[in-house]
C-alpha cells in the first residue's frame, strides 16, 4: 500500500527533552472520557502529550481489543481544544496511516510489536517520508538487539525524532513489579544510543498504581528524558489495566514528590571531593582486576593437575562451599546474596571455561 498522507498530515518531529511527560488512559474508551481526562491533564500545566490507546494488543482475545479508528477523532479534538500533543500506539501499517491521517504526532511502537523484525520492518516501510516521533518500547523479552534492531529500522527510513520507552520484561515468576525493570538493558541502549531520549513507564513495569513513585523515582536517577504513566479519570472503572491507572489528581501528587538531580555540578569543593572518591574507586577496579587474573591463574593450575589425574572439571559440592563461604563473607560486608552469586557464578563460569580449554588441550 502506498501511503497517502506523507507531507500534508504530517506533523513534524517533536524535541524530547528532560521531564517530557506523556500522560492520558491506557486505551481510549468514549469520546467523554478522552475529553474529561485531556482537559484536566492540560490544566495541571506538567503534560506534554496526551496518550490514548486506540488499537490494543491483548495477550488473550475477548479482552477490550479498543476502539479503533472512531478515536482518533477524539485524539484530533484534543489537540485542537487544548494543545496538548498526541500519541498512540501503532502495530500496523494500517494504524500508521489512520494516525498519520488524523495528525497523531507521537507513534508508539508497543512492546509486542517491537519484538517483530517483520511487523517493525511494515511499520518502519509506512513511515517513510514521515515527519513525526516515534517511540520504540522495549520487547517484552530481554532482549538489547531486537530493541536496538527496531531502533535502526524506524532510524534507516529517515525518521530523526526517535526516542525509548522503557516499560519492562515479562517473566514467569510472580514478583513485586508485572514487568521487570531489568534496569541494565535500557542502560545498555543509553550506552548505544547516547543521544537517542529514553523516557520510563512506569504503569506497565509496575503493574499496580502503588508502585509508581518508586520506579519513576528510579528512571529520574538515572538520568531518563521523561515519563509515560496511564492516567484516566475513573481508574477502577479502566476497560484496561485498570489497577495502575491514576487519576490526573493523582498525577500532580505523583509529579510534585519525584526529586529532580542535577546531571552535573559547576560547584569546585563537590566535583574536587566526587573527583576523590572516584579515584578510589579505580584504584580497587584496578585491584580487582589484578586479583581475578592471579585467582585465574591457579584455576588454570588446577585445571592441568585435574588433567594429569583424570578428574572432571565440576565438582558440585566444592563449588557449593565456595558460594556458601562467599555469602558469608558478603554479609560481614553489607553485600547482598543476589549480588555475590551473580559475581561468582560469572567467576565460576570463566574458570570452568579455562580448565575445559586446559582439559581438551586446545590451547
Ligand atoms: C500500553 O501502552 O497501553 C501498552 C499496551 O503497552 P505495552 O506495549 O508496553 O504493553
Ligand atoms: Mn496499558
Amino acid at each position: 500500500m502506498k501511503n497517502p498522507y506523507i507531507s500534508p498530515k504530517s506533523s513534524g518531529g517533536i524535541k524530547v527533552e528532560k521531564s517530557f511527560i506523556i500522560a492520558g488512559p491506557c486505551s481510549a474508551e468514549s469520546e467523554e472520557q478522552v475529553m474529561v481526562c485531556a482537559r484536566d491533564l492540560a490544566k495541571t500545566g506538567k503534560v506534554n502529550a496526551f496518550r490514548a490507546g486506540i488499537w490494543k494488543p491483548r495477550t488473550r482475545p475477548g479482552s477490550y481489543e479498543g476502539v479503533g479508528s472512531e478515536g482518533l477523532k477524539w485524539l484530533k479534538q484534543v489537540k485542537q481544544e487544548t494543545g496538548l500533543k498526541t500519541a498512540t500506539e501503532v502495530a500496523t501499517e494500517k494504524h500508521v496511516y489512520e494516525a498519520l491521517k488524523y495528525g497523531v504526532d507521537i507513534m508508539w511502537i508497543g512492546a509486542r510489536t517491537t519484538g517483530n523484525p517483520f511487523s517493525m520492518q511494515e511499520i518502519a516501510e509506512a513511515l517513510s517520508g514521515v515527519d513525526v516521533t516515534v517511540f520504540i518500547k522495549n520487547p517484552v523479552n530481554p532482549d538489547v538487539e531486537l530493541w536496538h534492531g527496531a531502533y535502526e529500522r524506524i532510524q534507516k527510513v529517515g525518521i530523526e525524532h526517535i526516542g525509548l520507552i522503557h516499560r519492562g520484561f515479562t517473566s514467569y515468576e510472580k514478583l513485586r513489579y508485572k514487568n521487570q525493570p531489568l534496569w541494565q538493558l535500557p542502560i545498555e541502549m543509553k550506552r548505544r544510543l547516547p543521544n537517542v531520549p529514553m523516557i520510563c513507564d512506569p504503569s506497565h513495569i509496575s503493574g499496580t498504581r502503588e508502585y509508581l513513585l518508586e520506579v519513576a523515582q528510579k528512571a529520574l536517577d538515572l538520568d531518563y528524558d521523561g515519563l509515560m504513566i496511564e492516567v484516566h479519570p475513573a481508574p477502577d472503572m479502566a476497560l484496561s489495566d485498570a489497577k495502575q491507572q491514576i487519576t490526573p489528581v493523582q498525577l500532580i501528587e505523583l509529579l510534585s514528590k519525584l526529586i529532580h538531580r542535577d546531571r552535573n555540578s559547576t560547584d569546585v569543593n563537590f566535583i574536587h571531593i566526587l573527583e576523590e572518591l572516584r579515584a578510589k574507586v579505580d584504584r580497587y577496579d584496578e585491584n580487582l582486576i589484578e586479583l581475578l587474573g592471579q585467582r585465574m591463574a591457579i584455576a588454570k593450575e588446577i585445571g592441568k593437575y585435574k588433567k594429569e589425574n583424570n578428574i572432571t572439571i565440576l565438582q558440585k559440592n566444592r563449588w557449593e562451599e565456595i558460594i556458601s563461604k562467599a555469602e558469608q563473607k558478603a554479609a560481614q560486608f553489607s553485600l547482598s546474596k543476589e549480588f555475590i552469586d551473580i559475581v561468582f557464578n560469572a567467576i565460576h563460569i570463566e574458570s570452568i571455561n579455562n580448565q575445559n580449554t586446559i582439559m581438551n588441550n586446545q590451547r
